[in-house]
Parts: structure tokens; C-alpha cells; sequence
């Protein structure tokens, strides 16, 4: 049976503590206890449904990962303050000193310098890999190596990994397969096709109004107990935690995503097809000349599309500037990093979210510095927007 993952949030059922349809915000930090045994068997970690202290958890917190472990299919979810506040103690908890960590070299910038620039100096050292070039994966796994890495539409050039292929290879070789999932949240569901952790930036398509950070780690309960530990949890001692008031706000977003989610790509797929026959150099997974199309076709939830996120590449950073100015001027969207606002954002990531990856290796993965990447926005009138983006287009000459 088709995974159905918006109706599996959908089935959750929360009340507020007087009845209301919201559950209630815990606004407080700290919690009390009838009794001193309860409080010592909490920070044992053995009394179920006891709050101890809001870096741990918290009940807002608790309903948000939940819902996010609903939409994911894995058992439970622990939310953070941000994406990368759930993906550095995630790597973290799994590597220690001496490990090895194998990469899709195509990752959000963070995650990329993370890997190249941090990690090293805790001695876990990392090889980036075409993720698409599975022989490639295989091959640079060592004695050391205790997880695969990648993101399921790739960030920015919207490669597409395939979930089942590397779940087979991190079994073989007894590694861990953590998926970045940010860009495709509800349209591909990692766990599902064998993904041992799905991680998200909440800050992006799943709150969606641009107006919060927060990130969540979905796995086995197993897990997500080892990062909460208070022995040596990296959540828990690292302390990104998600303040209850965004936990709860967030929630209350989550609850539109599917909608949102169907707009994003029915409005991305348009332009791209437009764009396409227009003779710029589109990638967006939902064209038959993606050469993850097939894949992502295979992979993919029906019903949520594609994905609202394309890139263009006009042909030098200059070209890309210049659009992208008038593109805002006439209002249609912002110059602006981050993805899945209601309003188109666009950005050029060579010298933007990807400047962290040095030049040389960008052109190696195939980032050239006239390519522009958009979030493309819940517009009503799409075929208007794209009327107007050809006119910036023309006026430019890049068409
Ligand atoms: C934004 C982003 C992150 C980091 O999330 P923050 O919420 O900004 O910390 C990680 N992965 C991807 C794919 C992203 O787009």
C-alpha cells in the first residue's frame, strides 16, 4: 500500500489541557515532581511521560516531533533550534574520534563545511562522493567509516539520490544512512525506502512562512533516546534546543504543508517546462531530461509532485545578478537564501549558500557561477508570473 504521509499526520488527534484544538504551550523550563524518586528515575532516563527540563524535552516539543515521525514513518523524532542543530549532533552521535563519514559532495553548503572544515578536527574525517555514481559510494567506504550521508534532492543542483540503492550498501557494510530530506518533504519519504535517520530544516518548506529556524531528527527510538542522554546524548549536551512557543507555531504551519507542498511543484513544474522550451538551461526532477527523473518518478508520493525547487543557469554571475534585481524590482520574489516562502526566493549559490565550497570543487560537481537557484512560491497565477519573468529575461538578454 502507498505510503500516505500528510494523512498520517493528519490522523494524529491533540487536545489543550481545557479541551482546546491546539494542544497547550508549556511555557516553562524546568517541570516539577510529587515525588524525589521520580525525579531521580527521570534523569535515569526510565519514567515515561515525566518532563525533567526543556533542553531534554518539553511537551510542545514532544507534539512536534510526533507529528514529523508520523510524516516520516520512523518511530519517533526529536526536534532542534535549526537544521543544522539537528544534523551536527546526529553525525556527531554516530562518529566518534578515528571515524569515517562518506558524503554526497553535493549538500548544503553547513553541512559540507561541517564535514571539510569541523569534523576533522574531532579526527572524524570524511570522503565526498558523486552520490549518483553508486560504484563510487562502495568503493570509498573504509574499516572506519560508520555512515553514508546525503540529501534526497540534492542542494543546489538538485541531484537525486537513490534512497534503496544506498540503504543496501549501508546495510551490507553495517553503516547508518542519514538522509537530508529539506527539500522534498512529503513528495519522498527516505525511511520509507530504507534511510536509517531523515533529517529536516524545519526553517524551510515545512514551516514555511520564513519567519522561524528549527530542525528535527527522525529515527528509532533507540536513537533518538541515545541523543537525548544525559550521560552523553549530543542534543542534550550540545544543547540546540527548539524553543516550545516555535515548537507549537511550527505544528500549527505543518498542518498546511500537504496544500503547500501541491502548489510549490505544480507552480515549479510549470515554469521549468516553460523555461525549457523557452532554451534556458532548466534542471528541475520533474523534466524527462533530469537524469533523475525516472528515479525521483520511482521514489516519489504521487501526489505531492516534484517539488518546488529549479535552477537555471544564464550563463555568467553577472547575467544572474542582473535578473535576479529586476526579478525583485518587478516583485516577483526576493533575492533572498533559503526555500519555501510563499514568495519566490532566488539566489545564485556559487556566491551564496555553496560559497562555502571552494571554487575548484564547484566546478567539479558542476555549480557554475551563472546558475541560479529558485524556490519557487505558491503564486495563483502562475502562467502570469512566468509572463513577467520572461520579460526580465528578455530585457537582460538572456533570452
Ligand atoms: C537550510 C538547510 C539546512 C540547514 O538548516 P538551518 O535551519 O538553516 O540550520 C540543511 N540542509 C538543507 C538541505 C538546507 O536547505
Amino acid at each position: 500500500m502507498a505510503f500516505k504521509p500528510a494523512d498520517n499526520i493528519q490522523d494524529l488527534q491533540y487536545f489543550g489541557e481545557f479541551g482546546g484544538v491546539n494542544p497547550s504551550i508549556s511555557d516553562s523550563s524546568t517541570y516539577t515532581f510529587l515525588s524525589a524518586k521520580t525525579m531521580f528515575d527521570t534523569f535515569e532516563g526510565n519514567a515515561d511521560g515525566c518532563y525533567l527540563y526543556s533542553r531534554h524535552s518539553t511537551p510542545s516539543n514532544l507534539y512536534l516531533g510526533k507529528a514529523l515521525a508520523a510524516m516520516e514513518g520512523t518511530e519517533t523524532a526529536n526536534v532542534a533550534a535549526s537544521g543544522m542543530g539537528a544534523i551536527t549532533p546526529a553525525i556527531l552521535q554516530l562518529c566518534k574520534a578515528g571515524d569515517h563519514v562518506v558524503s554526497s559532495r553535493t549538500i548544503y553548503g553547513g553541512t559540507y563545511a561541517f564535514l571539510k572544515n569541523f569534523a576533522p578536527r574531532l579526527n572524524i574525517e570524511t570522503a565526498f562522493v558523486d552520490i549518483t555514481n553508486l560504484e563510487q559510494v562502495e568503493s570509498s567506504i573504509t574499516k572506519n567509516t560508520k555512515i553514508i550521508y546525503c540529501e534526497t534532492v540534492s542542494n543546489p543542483l538538485l541531484e537525486i539520490a537513490d534512497i534503496e540503492a544506498l540503504s543496501k550498501i549501508a546495510k551490507k557494510h553495517n553503516l547508518q544512512l542519514l538522509v537530508d530530506n529539506t527539500f522534498s518533504p512529503l513528495s519522498l519519504s527516505p525511511a520509507e525506502m530504507g534511510a536509517d535517520v531523515v533529517l529536516h530544516s524545519l526553517t524551510k518548506f515545512i514551516n514555511g512562512s520564513s519567519d522561524t529556524m528549527g530542525g528535527v531528527t527522525c529515527g528509532t527510538q533507540d536513537f533518538i533516546n541515545s541523543l537525548r542522554s544525559v550521560i552523553d546524548g549530543a542534543n542534550m549536551l550540545l544543547g540546540p534546543a527548539m524553543d516550545s512557543l516555535r515548537a507549537a507555531s511550527i505544528l500549527k504551519n505543518l498542518r498546511t504543508l500537504h496544500i503547500r507542498i501541491k502548489q510549490h511543484s505544480e507552480n515549479a513544474l510549470y515554469l521549468a517546462e516553460k523555461f525549457e522550451a523557452d532554451g534556458l538551461k532548466t534542471v528541475y526532477p520533474g523534466l524527462k531530461s533530469h537524469s533523475g527523473h525516472e528515479l525521483f518518478k520511482k521514489m516519489m508520493n504521487k501526489e505531492y509532485g516534484f517539488g518546488g525547487m529549479l535552477t537555471i543557469d544564464v550563463g555568467g554571475i553577472d547575467k544572474a545578478n542582473e535578473l535576479m534585481e529586476l526579478m525583485q524590482e518587478r516583485n516577483l520574489g526576493y533575492l533572498a537564501v533559503s526555500l519555501g516562502f510563499y514568495k519566490t526566493l532566488f539566489s545564485a549559490p556559487g556566491s551564496s549558500t555553496s560559497s562555502e565550497i571552494p571554487e575548484e570543487e564547484q566546478k567539479e560537481m558542476g555549480l557554475s557561477d551563472g546558475l541560479i537557484r529558485f524556490s519557487i512560491g505558491l503564486d495563483n497565477d502562475i502562467a502570469r508570473t512566468y509572463k513577467m519573468m520572461r520579460e526580465c529575461m528578455v530585457e537582460v538578454g538572456v533570452l
